[in-house]
């Protein structure tokens, strides 16, 4: 499979080096506006891949080269500063997919290609390059809250001594502020959160609740505050949304695609089947009230930034 990455900052090379690492790609292309540093990401990229997969890497300096790429994955454009929202990238942003996309589109077989998105605001900007690519919403697929719940499944994991894996646990909404734990469908083994508490004589009153959703939510600042971006944690799901697209495997993954909500068409994250034609099927988890009116002012706010271009 050919997989073309779009932008090769932190995120992009970080994404370049996981995807090159599952070993689903025979061939990668890395274009940047930047042409020196796509160069010095490919050869430093194609370096590592010599102790791992034979892979072809390219940096190319024209979207011609693209060509023939099954995934193009955008992960171009500002990131935020400490103390910028997501939202405060909204125009810039924006000016970057429109840009991007349509010379995307000149180039890739319409019928098959998936888009992956990785630029904030994620979920605008999954909506401005489906209406852009004018692609069925099932193939233009954003990360969405996928490194959110696996933030979540982490925090769980070590305050319950229990394996992220054994862990079914989302974050829902906005890959932003305005995103949501859905505890009300929370389970582990297959035993809901709160009878696997009670059976480990573990607790999770409202208040740690709070406090995990605090941390879950801010996490990306403390990372930037620490090291001035984050790129390992959403290259692990750009990667494992490949992995789980080549394979076909039909997992359930929290992204964000173009769907009707609440009678508007607004992206944002629910738990979704995806396999090798994308978007397979998205799932309603049960929710509480509270986390139903949380889910629902997450989509205002999306649908208003989208309105706001
Ligand atoms: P960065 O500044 O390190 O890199 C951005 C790259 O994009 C640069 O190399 C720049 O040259 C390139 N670029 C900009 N405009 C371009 C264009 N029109 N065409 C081609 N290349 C272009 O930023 P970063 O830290 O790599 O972040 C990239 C994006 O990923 C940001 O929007 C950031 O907020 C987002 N991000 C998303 C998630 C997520 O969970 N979805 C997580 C982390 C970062």
């Amino acid at each position: 499979m050919k997989i073309a990455i779009i932008g090769l900052g932190s995120v992009g090379s970080a994404v370049a080096t996981a995807v090159a690492n599952t070993g689903m790609a025979q061939e990668i292309v890395l274009f940047d506006r930047d042409g020196v540093r796509a160069r010095a990401a490919a050869e430093d990229l194609g370096h590592a891949a010599a102790f791992s997969y034979d892979i072809k890497i390219t940096a190319v300096n024209n979207y011609r080269a693209i060509r023939g790429s099954e995934i193009v994955i955008i992960a171009a454009g500002a990131n935020q500063k400490p103390g910028q929202t997501r939202t405060d990238l909204l125009h810039a942003n924006a000016a970057v997919i429109n840009d991007i996309v349509p010379r995307v589109m000149a180039n890739v077989d319409a019928k098959n290609v998936k888009l992956i998105i990785v630029t904030n605001p994620l979920d605008v900007m999954v909506m401005l390059a489906q209406k852009i690519s004018k692609l069925p919403p099932a193939r233009v697929i954003g990360t969405g809250t996928m490194l959110d719940s696996a933030r979540l499944r982490t925090i769980l994991s070590r305050q319950l001594s229990v394996s992220t894996q054994s862990i079914n646990a989302y974050v829902l909404g906005e890959h932003g502020d305005s995103s949501m734990i859905n505890w009300s469908s929370a389970c582990i083994g297959g035993i809901d959160l709160n009878t696997f508490c009670k059976q480990t004589k573990n607790s999770l009153p409202t208040s740690t609740r709070k406090t995990i959703e605090h941390r879950v939510r801010n996490a990306a600042y403390e990372i930037i505050r620490g090291r001035g971006a984050t790129w390992d944690g959403i290259a692990g799901a750009v990667a494992d949304l490949v992995r789980c697209i080549v394979n076909d495997e039909h997992r359930i993954l929290t992204v964000s695609t173009l769907g009707a909500m609440y009678n508007k068409p607004i992206s944002i994250s629910l738990p979704r089947i995806v396999g090798r034609s994308g978007i397979i099927a998205t799932l309603q988890p049960k929710m509480s009230t509270d986390e139903t009116i949380a889910f629902r002012r997450s989509a205002r706010i999306i649908r208003r930034n989208f309105d706001a271009l």
